[in-house]
């Protein structure tokens, strides 16, 4: 793990030292014993608030350094507003927050975990937490010399909350889903010379000490079972694709899983098609997909959900080569349908092509959701704020919009029609692999929904949240993780809450 704070629990009744955090609402009240762990703080924040026009809104902060007549050295107060109405996204972020405003060096943090109101809750703790050390998270294992940058954090954190053992049983599996979006983020910001298909797949295979059983399949593998859309486009790389086969069956013997289908494009140059040379780094993200599908398998062994899950990924790298697919090549895909190629950067839809045709049709899951950094028309239409929703099925993409609004990681759900679907047509094949200029995610999702085979399907369109966001109280990283909490959730609520 990249991240070196440690967060414990302790009794609310235990004295503040070193930092203290509390939390304040809109008329500055704190709760009773954040009041008697920080006897006479309420007259000294109402002074400083006024000196420092804070007003308790939330998610703002008030810094106090050596504030008199309490014994620590620091005094974070965090404004939760009115209160009330809270979400496991704002406890996250008030979590982000307080880690934001931590020094390299900083050693004792105490969190006084309660509102106005009364103490947090176990999972309301546990939210805190995972924004906690998902604000702290760094990734600079290639930096030989590091700087103490504000926020990088190496911290004890003890959080004080009135019940010890239920933060912890509440955190235990909030820790191992906060570790899932940790493995993503590292897999997106990995360089693309470390990070290849076969490499990939290597770390998905670590899954296995999780209990996850995990097939690759090789070039061959996939040449047998006829997985030509695929192939095409990791054809002109050196560094042979892969596809991987993920399966935690946590769930009831016999019961139909659910599926995860990441694109893993581990380098994208455009092939043929080459892309302009500016930003074209960033493209080294352009398995944002796949790495969410790894980060949510390891997040749902790890806490052992009780679902049975098929995670899918295909690894190609998509370079222009004498042996690189050509605009006007005509392949056959997995489903025996076949595809003009009318751009090779349009790629990411071929590959999925054939890993969602696999999946629909051998593991027949309840439903199965794609996520992919597909299209640039993504971020002109929603920028970086909502990933794309496309899905066959109303219910499916309920569940995924309400998962977003708790989680903070927000879908909005853009239109499927045959309008659309007729601007793939092609006059050669069955299908061209870009619509034009015009509905480009659109139209990407189409092509997409001719391989799902009536499974009830969702496709997340991640280009501008995976990657490249802009920074927030809970990610500071380039590689944003985005999507493992969101379908953590999605997993949690249709299959275990309940039961
Ligand atoms: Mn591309
Ligand atoms: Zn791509």
């Amino acid at each position: 793990m990249s991240d070196t704070v440690k967060v414990g629990f302790v009794p609310l009744s235990t004295a503040p030292r070193g930092i203290a955090v509390a939390f304040c609402d809109d008329q500055l009240r704190l709760g009773v014993a954040t009041g008697k762990a920080l006897g006479g703080a309420s007259d000294l924040i109402k002074r400083a608030a006024g000196a420092a026009r804070f007003k308790g809104k939330d998610g703002s902060v008030l810094d106090l350094l050596a504030p008199e007549g309490i014994k620590i050295q620091r005094l974070i107060v965090i404004g939760t507003g009115k209160g009330g109405d809270h979400k496991e996204k704002d406890f996250l972020k008030y979590g982000g927050s307080l880690a934001g405003k931590l020094n390299a060096g900083t050693e004792a943090v105490t969190v006084l975990a309660e509102l106005p109101s009364g103490p947090m809750t176990p999972d309301q703790v546990s939210s805190l937490a995972a924004g906690v050390r998902l604000r702290a998270y760094r990734f600079d294992r290639y930096k030989t010399k590091k700087k103490d940058e504000e926020g990088d954090v190496s911290a004890n954190v003890s959080i004080a909350v009135a019940d010890v053992a239920a933060a912890k049983k509440a955190f235990a599996p909030r820790a191992h889903v906060t570790d899932g979006v940790i493995l993503a983020r590292d897999l997106v910001n990995e360089p693309p010379n470390v990070l290849y298909p076969e490499e990939f797949a290597k770390r998905a295979a670590a899954l296995r000490k999780l209990g996850v059983t995990v097939e690759i399949l090789d070039v061959p593998a996939m040449k047998k079972l006829g997985m030509g859309a695929l192939l095409g486009v990791g054809q002109g790389s050196a560094r042979p694709s892969r596809t991987v086969v993920m399966r935690y069956d946590g769930g009831k013997k016999g019961e139909q899983p659910v599926a995860f289908i990441g694109k893993g494009v581990c380098f994208d140059t455009g092939g043929i098609s080459i892309k302009p040379a500016g930003s074209m780094e960033d493209m080294k993200g352009d398995m944002g997909g796949a790495a969410c599908v790894v980060g949510l398998m390891h997040a749902l062994a790890a806490r052992k959900a009780k679902a049975n899950v098929i995670g899918a990924i295909g690894l190609v790298e998509n370079m222009p080569d004498g042996n690189a697919q050509r605009p006007g090549d005509i392949v056959t895909s997995m489903s025996g349908q076949t595809i003009e190629i009318i751009n090779t950067d349009a790629e990411g839809r071929l590959v999925l092509a054939d890993v969602l045709w696999h999946v629909a049709t051998k593991y027949k899951p309840k439903f199965m959701i794609d996520l992919a950094t597909l299209t640039g028309a993504i971020l002109v239409a929603l920028g970086t704020e909502h990933a794309g929703l496309f899905s066959n099925n109303d219910d499916l993409a309920d569940k995924l919009l309400k998962a977003g609004q708790e989680t903070g990681e927000k879908v909005w759900r853009m239109p499927l029609g045959s309008e659309y679907d007729k601007l793939i047509d092609s006059q050669f094949a069955d299908m061209k692999n870009t619509g034009g200029r015009h509905g480009g995610s659109i139209t990407a999702a189409q092509f997409l929904q001719r391989f799902v085979n009536d499974t009830p399907w969702a496709h997340l369109d991640i280009a501008g949240t995976a990657m490249g966001a802009p920074k927030s109280e809970i990610n500071q990283s380039w590689g944003s993780g985005y999507g493992v909490r969101l379908l953590d959730r999605l997993v949690w609520d249709s299959y275990e809450a309940k039961s």
